[in-house]
């Protein structure tokens, strides 16, 4: 699971620049969701291999009274579901009464905390840190957010454990991967025909039975969208086995079922099933938590108000959706008691604005009154069966062959370039690995051209597709 990294600190010592460092061409996502009061921004980014969520928790400068006091409280909530705070002074400004508010507060969080001096560029950096030892935060790790200086042994400290994990995990898979040799196919002797039928053999061998895991299926979206009633909904027409897990107010629940012979394991980012004394958030929404739950399924319903329209916070959770390369299905929900011309109306804006992910079944539904839920099943199914299809060499190879056949790829150079196999790269999302002679300078639209092809050709719905190239064999 991804973690979570929060940044903390009074406004002005530069949370936004390293947000913005680490996030990089990332699309952040902003909540001002309504029920949170001051805005938070989310974004993933990555370090080596590790993947992870940051968070800028806006600024609090430990000085609030009253209502203010409670805004703070509820960015101070946002620290308990992070793995690790980065508390953020400024290296120039000194040593601040805001700091030691904010450093108390962190110090009864008994979260793991680095203390982080920013902006020592410039400056005399190890006489300028030296006052905030005050704090009593232990080690100052000096960096320079404009500058990306200081910040990435910052976060190979901060996420070390993290860091050793996953190469672990790697470790076992090469040594896996050593015990038995990847078959090195020579095309020019084997001849192409025969490669192509050795790497199938060679695929079938690996196959993992995707039919017998259950699918997992986050159902997702804004406050107030209806995730609950249809939650409840879904599991009040199934057996369910509910068993409470333990767990922080940042995890979903994760409900088994079963619908047509099928298991499913529901990802409840709304919480309708949790019980008992579990600590409750301030709110009941966590951005986290949703991102989280997207990262782990195999399929998100992502579920949005038809009264409501697409707000740019629907569009954000679509955005890393896709990025994370998930398979999705849509729900428009509250279709109930709305007149032709206004669901009309409705359609023409889902055209409008979701026409990039035409390749996404939309279904409308009313959860509180239970039509049209029945068939999101299907399309879930449908998604998983697309993301996680087999399609041999020579069956890519043939459809990259007859999209070549009908539209040839450009000339580069005076020479045209040649596409001359494909073979999958990865389920969960579907990557295909095209290889040819210049394949680097195809020009996207001929990419998009191929995607397409790919998609058409083999039914493929509900999930993205990645196509690689590579150049020769
Ligand atoms: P935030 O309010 O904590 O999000 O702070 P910002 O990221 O908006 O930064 C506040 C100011 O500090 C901006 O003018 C930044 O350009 C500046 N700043 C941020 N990081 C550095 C740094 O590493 N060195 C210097 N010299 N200035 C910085
Ligand atoms: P959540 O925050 O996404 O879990 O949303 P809830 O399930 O709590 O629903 C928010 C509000 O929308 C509640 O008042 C529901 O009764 C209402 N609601 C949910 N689904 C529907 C629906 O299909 N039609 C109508 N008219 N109202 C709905």
């Amino acid at each position: 699971m991804m973690p979570v990294v929060a940044l903390v600190g009074r406004p002005n010592v530069g949370k936004s620049t390293l947000f913005n460092r680490l996030t990089r061409t990332r699309d952040a996502l902003v909540a001002d969701f309504p029920g949170l009061t001051r805005d938070r921004k989310y974004g993933q980014a990555k370090i080596g291999e590790l993947e992870f969520i940051v968070v800028d928790t806006g600024g609090i400068d430990g000085s609030e009274e009253g209502i203010e006091l409670k805004m703070a409280e509820q960015s101070l909530a946002a620290i308990d579901e992070a793995d690790v705070v980065l508390f953020m002074v400024d290296a120039r400004a000194g040593l601040t009464v805001a700091d030691e508010a904010i450093a108390h507060h962190l110090r009864r969080c008994e979260k793991q905390t680095l203390l982080v001096a920013n902006k020592t560029d410039g400056i005399d950096a190890d006489s300028a840190v030296s006052e905030f030892y005050l704090l009593g935060l232990g080690d100052i790790y000096q960096i320079a957010a404009a500058h990306g200086r200081g910040v990435l042994s910052l976060l190979e400290t901060a996420l070390a454990p993290q860091l050793e994990a996953l190469n672990a995990t790697r470790h076992e898979a090469e040594s896996e991967a050593d015990e038995q040799p990847d078959e090195e196919f020579d095309f020019d002797e084997l001849g192409l025909a025969d490669a192509m039928e050795a790497m199938d053999r060679l695929e079938e061998e690996e196959a993992v039975p995707f039919e017998d895991l259950p699918i997992k299926l986050a159902i997702v979206g804004r406050p107030n969208v209806g995730k609950s009633t249809l939650t409840n909904r879904i599991l009040g027409e199934e057996r369910v086995v509910v068993y409470d897990m333990p767990g922080t107010t940042r995890d979903s629940i994760y409900i088994p079922m079963q619908r047509d012979e099928r298991d499913f394991i529901l990802i409840d980012t709304a919480g309708v099933r949790r019980r008992g004394k579990v600590h409750e958030t301030v709110e009941k929404f966590s951005v986290i938590k949703t991102l989280k739950a997207i990262e782990d399924a195999n399929v998100v319903l992502l579920v949005l108000d038809a009264r409501e329209g697409i707000s740019d916070q629907d569009l954000s959770l679509l955005g890393f959706v896709l990025n994370a390369g998930r398979s999705i299905v849509v729900a428009v929900n509250k279709w109930d008691g709305l007149s032709q011309d206004v669901k009309d109306d409705i359609k023409r804006e889902l055209d409008r604005r979701l026409g990039f992910i035409d390749f996404a079944r939309l279904h409308f539904i009313s959860a509180l009154h239970g039509s049209g839920v029945g068939n999101l099943f299907g399309s879930v199914v449908e998604a998983y069966q697309s993301a996680t299809k087999r399609v041999s060499t020579s069956m890519l190879t043939r459809i990259m062959q007859m999209a070549q056949d009908d539209h040839q790829p450009p000339l580069v150079r005076g020479r045209r370039v040649k596409l001359k196999y494909a073979h999958a790269g990865g389920y969960n999302p579907p990557r295909i690995i095209v290889h040819g002679n210049q394949v680097k300078d195809l020009p996207d639209s001929y990419k998009r051209y191929l995607i397409n092809y790919f998609r058409r050709s083999l039914q493929i719905m509900g999930t993205p597709i990645r196509v690689e190239f590579q150049e020769g064999d």
